[in-house]
Order: C-alpha cells, then structure tokens, then sequence
C-alpha cells in the first residue's frame, strides 16, 4: 500500500534544494522506479520532490570541450534515438535502446536510470535484508539465480542499469548538485560497493541531486557497443552484460574500457578483461584470453555458476564482431 506522503514541484534547483532539506524527502523524477518503491515499502517518503519541471536539467547540448551534455531528465528514449549519441558514443544509444519497454524508456529519465534502486527480490520483497537495516542478505544460501558474482559481501545486489556501464566505458562524469554547491565526478566514482556502505548504492548525500552526464569529446578511432544478455527477449533487466569502448592502432588494441553489467552491485569495471587486451592484436587467442579473464576473481554463489560461462560468451562475443570488421 502507498502511504501519504506530501507531493512539491519545484520550478528551480534552489527550490529543489530547499524542498529536499528534511527528513526522508526524495526525488521524483519520471516516478518509474521510485513509486514502486515507495508502494513496496522499500524505502519511506514524508516529502517527494519533483524536479520534473527544472529546464537547466534537461537537454542534450555539445559540452565546451568538444564532449556532450546530457541533462539528467533526458528520457531513456531520447538517448536511443540522438543521431549524435548513436553516431559517435554507440555504446549508450544501444544501452538505452534495451532498458525496459517503450513505455518506460519515454518516461524514465538518464538521472532516474543511474539513482534506481536495485531489483534484488529479497530487498523489493517483506525481507528486513541489510540493505535495509537488517543484519542478513537473503541472498546467500537464498534464491540467487539473478544475484552478482564479483564485489558481494554484505550484500550481493546486482546494480540494475543499462546506462551506467555504457556510459562508464565512456568515461563520463556526473554532475552533483545540492544547497552547498555542485561537484563533478567519475561515473566509476559514483556508485559505492555493499563492503563500504551496504544500505547506499551511490555517493549521494540527502538533499543532493544528479543534473547532468558530461561525455568527454569522441575520440575518432573509438568503438563502442553495449551487449546485454536478459532471460526474456521483452523488457528484462541485465543477467549479464559488456560495455566496451575499444581503439584499434597499427593492428593493436591501443585504449579500452570494459566495463560488465549484471554481475556486481555496481557497474563492473573490468581491469581483467582490459589487461588482456591491450597492446594485443584482436585474434581468436586474446579473445579467448580476455574471455577466461573477465571471470577471474568471481565468486559464485548457490545459483548464479551459469554467469561465469555467460560473460565469457558475451566478451567473446562482443570482441569477435569488432574484430570481423576490424
Ligand atoms: C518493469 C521495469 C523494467 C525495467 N527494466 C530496466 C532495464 O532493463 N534496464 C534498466 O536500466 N532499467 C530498467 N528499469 C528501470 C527504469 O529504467 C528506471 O525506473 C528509470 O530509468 C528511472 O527513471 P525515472 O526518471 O522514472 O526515475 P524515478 O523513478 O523518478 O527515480 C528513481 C530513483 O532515482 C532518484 N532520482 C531520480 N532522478 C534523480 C536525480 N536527477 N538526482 C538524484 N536522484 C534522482 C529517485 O529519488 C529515485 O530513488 C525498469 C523499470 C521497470 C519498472
């Protein structure tokens, strides 16, 4: 049951800051995630904010720097459709085309996507599971079939967005905002694992909100593609998946980022996988090489062993079409 909560929008960032100031206020953005969450008790309102009518946060402008803005209430399907997007950062437009369904990608925002809330059964259902408070993760000797395999401990969330390792690849920065000031950081930088802080998923503190993804300028020999595998061929959240940013000079991999979805409470970024690569020509054994790297250090639990063959397909998968086309 929904309980009552009261409902503002602001019509600037300052009005912003001044309505999230109190105890659990929370940002609305297109409200997909965040009213599940509330109807299923996961977390509590006294105050939900909307920035929904904030124009600083919306558009997707070119940065000074020859990068990209993109502002946080940019919907899912804005992302999928930008000509720019799709031409020079691939890896976010195919990222965002396989976030949920039509529906939900025309109504949730790039921000709303980042700052969702993880998908974890025990944590969504009547479960008082440490990310909640509680002192147990339901998921070890539970129901782990959707559970992560790298970076557990506390707690073995999955992180549930598409966005966020396509955009990581990338290298993208995130702006913060909040009464104090405005502060950019790494994307890599913004989520937080369950081992440092088990009942927060990102750096945000009350009060503060995302406003805007800054892309650094394409680099012309780059490639990017975003991978998911989902059990379904409709809406489905990530069993497993590979963003990847890859340039190839004189025949060799000269700069990657990989960075794995599906498999850790937190975007995954792959040192493994990268160490593999680079200086490396893209042939059938550094595939394979990279392949058997990315699983190194995953932890299986009970359930969730098949992940280690899937992102092993995925990586060999992903690397043998670029290097068909290389
Ligand atoms: C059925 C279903 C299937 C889905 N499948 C996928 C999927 O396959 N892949 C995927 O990536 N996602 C998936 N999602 C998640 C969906 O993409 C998100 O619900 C959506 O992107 C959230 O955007 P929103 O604007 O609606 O956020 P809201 O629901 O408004 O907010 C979500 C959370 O983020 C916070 N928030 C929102 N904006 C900001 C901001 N600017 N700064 C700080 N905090 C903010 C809110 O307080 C809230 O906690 C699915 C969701 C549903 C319901």
């Amino acid at each position: 049951m929904l309980r009552s909560f009261a409902y503002v929008r602001a019509n600037s960032l300052s009005d912003a800051f001044k309505q999230l100031d109190g105890p659990a206020a929370r940002v609305h953005a297109g409200g997909t995630d965040l009213l599940g969450c509330l109807r299923d008790n996961v977390m509590a309102a006294q105050k939900v904010v909307s920035i929904g009518s904030i124009a600083d946060l919306r558009g997707i402008t070119p940065a000074s720097d020859g990068g990209l803005r993109i502002g946080a209430l940019t919907t899912i399907a804005e992302l999928a459709a930008h000509p720019v997007i799709k031409e020079k950062y691939a890896a976010l437009a195919q990222a965002a085309s396989v976030v949920a369904s039509p529906q939900l990608r025309n109504q949730g925002t790039l921000g709303g996507n980042l700052c969702q809330r993880p998908r974890c059964w025990y944590f969504r259902g009547d479960y008082y599971c440490a990310r909640k408070g509680g002192d147990t993760c339901y998921a070890i000797g539970g129901e782990s079939q959707y559970h992560a395999i790298f970076g557990g401990g506390a707690c073995w969330i999955v992180h549930p967005s598409d966005t966020a390792p396509a955009l990581i690849a990338l290298d993208a920065k995130v702006r913060i905002a909040g009464a104090k000031g405005s502060r950019v950081l790494a994307l890599e930088k913004f989520y937080v694992l369950p081992d440092d802080n088990v009942q927060k998923e990102t750096v945000l503190e009350p009060g503060e909100i995302v406003t805007e993804v800054l892309l650094p300028p394409a680099d012309p020999a780059m490639k990017s593609s975003y991978r998911k595998v989902r059990a379904r061929g409709s809406w489905d959240f990530a069993m497993a998946g590979l963003a990847l940013a890859i340039s190839l000079k004189a025949g060799k991999v000269d700069r990657v980022r990989a960075v794995l979805s599906g498999v850790a409470p937190t975007p995954w970024r792959s040192l493994n996988i990268e160490q593999a690569l680079l200086q490396k020509k893209l042939d059938l054994v550094t595939i394979t090489k990279a392949g058997e790297a990315a699983i190194v250090g995953a932890k299986p639990l009970e359930h969730n062993a098949y992940k280690l063959q899937m992102v092993r397909g995925v990586v060999e998968e992903v690397l043998g079409a670029i290097a068909a086309k290389a």
